[in-house]
């Protein structure tokens, strides 16, 4: 897919920003290195890439924060991940659905990097089944009173601020759930240990016991569902982005390789076999862009085609596994090895699978749409 010259020039800004200022990562990073990173991310504004200009962001269109995020990801996936979060993915919840005083309060905080936030959607009865989400926040006085508990919380360790999906009625129905902000420190609020996921990034479990929030933390109430998972699909996007940038990365260490590492007297890029199957890589590459690639452009009006997305997020999620695996094999011993990240990018890849709604979810969604077919997931 053509890219404008503007799009191709935060691509490019993207690019030298992520080969002179943050190191190549081989493993997901935390400490000073992360703190480090996230201050030279806000210094260029890659804290608030679709944010508007006036609380510190760059307001650009969702297709000109992924091409940034992919660039950034495809040399420090951790902070690519942490532009990715505060830019395009929680703090979306926030400039999209919150009034202007939330704005003012948390949005200058966030692309300056004083601010993390963590979204706490999932619950450990409610992943996929999103829609039965048992949280509740029930009105008393000047406060709604929290109870329930969430699951898998990435950078909750670091959040001070939390987007939480809770049940604001009680009907039993989706329209029932909406969304407050929480902040850490609220009494009744804790954040679990932390736990160490399969690509080594920190996520965190969120317990709240009649934990009082005031009234004017809330983003949305009544029949806010389709609106939440409006924003949610423009931060699927980031995700996938992220995704690409981790998997050319993995393929640009694979030609370097097999153009280097001789077996049998010549570079291993010289046997037919392994060149088809480099071919067959960078197929996968180009289609899983243009796919991704033509979903951001569709949301860049923030409005994301539910379909496209769900057509990225499968491309996506299925070509990164298949390469980054391919990438291995051409690695050899070495790909296997944690003395290289092949295996680590590997690791990273796979939640794309899993997290922002698994893939047999998304299939679903789309099998229904294309069949214009409701299908019940219950019994
Ligand atoms: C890296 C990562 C980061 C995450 N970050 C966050 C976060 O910041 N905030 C947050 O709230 N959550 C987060 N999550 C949680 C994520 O959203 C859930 O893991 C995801 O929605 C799946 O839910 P589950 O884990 O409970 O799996 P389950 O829903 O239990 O699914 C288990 C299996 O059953 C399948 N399945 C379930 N229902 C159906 C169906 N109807 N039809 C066919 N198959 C079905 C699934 O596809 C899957 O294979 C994250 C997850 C990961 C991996």
């Amino acid at each position: 897919m053509q890219l404008t010259e503007q799009q191709q020039n935060w691509r490019d800004v993207a690019r030298d920003f992520a080969k002179r200022k943050l190191e190549p990562a081989t493993e997901w990073l935390e400490g000073d290195y992360f703190w480090n990173n996230a201050k030279k991310l806000a210094d260029h504004g890659f804290l608030g890439l679709t944010l508007p200009e006036e609380y510190g962001g760059m307001n650009l269109s969702i297709f000109d924060a992924c091409l940034i995020i992919e660039e950034l990801c495809r040399v420090c996936p951790t902070s690519g991940r942490h532009a990715y979060h505060a830019s395009m993915g929680i703090a979306s919840f926030i400039n999209q659905l919150g009034n202007e005083e939330q704005k003012k309060q948390y949005l200058p905080m966030i692309t300056s990097g004083k601010l993390f936030v963590g979204l706490g959607m999932s619950e450990p009865e409610a992943g996929s089944a999103a829609t039965d989400i048992s949280t509740t926040a029930v009105e008393e006085g000047d406060f709604y009173r929290l109870n329930g508990s969430k699951v898998f919380i990435s950078e909750a360790h670091l959040a001070d601020l939390f987007v939480v999906y809770a049940r604001f009625g009680n009907t039993g129905r989706t329209s029932d759930i909406g969304a407050i902000l929480v902040e850490r420190g609220t009494p009744g609020f804790t954040v679990g240990p932390n736990e160490e996921n399969m690509s080594g990034e920190v996520q965190c479990a969120l317990y709240f016991e009649d934990a009082m929030v005031p009234k004017e933390n809330v983003l949305a109430t009544n029949n806010a569902f389709k609106k939440l998972m409006g924003v949610y699909n423009g931060v699927r996007l980031g995700f996938l982005s992220q995704t690409m940038g981790i998997t050319q990365a993995a393929f640009d260490r694979t030609m370097e390789h097999v153009k280097q590492r001789k077996q049998f007297g010549k570079e291993i890029c010289e046997f037919q076999g392994l060149q088809w199957m480099i071919s067959d890589m960078y197929v996968q590459l180009e289609a899983a862009r243009t796919i991704l690639y033509r979903a951001a452009e569709a949301a860049s009006d923030n409005k994301p085609d539910k379909n496209a997305v769900s057509v990225a997020k499968i491309f996506v999620a299925e070509a990164a596994q298949k390469i980054t695996d391919t990438c291995i094999q051409l690695h050899g011993g070495y790909g296997y090895s944690k003395q290289y990240p092949l295996e680590w990018y590997y690791r990273c890849v796979r939640a794309a699978s899993i997290a922002g709604g698994t893939l047999q979810v998304h299939k679903t969604m789309l099998a229904s749409s294309v069949l214009e077919r409701k299908f019940d997931q219950r019994k």
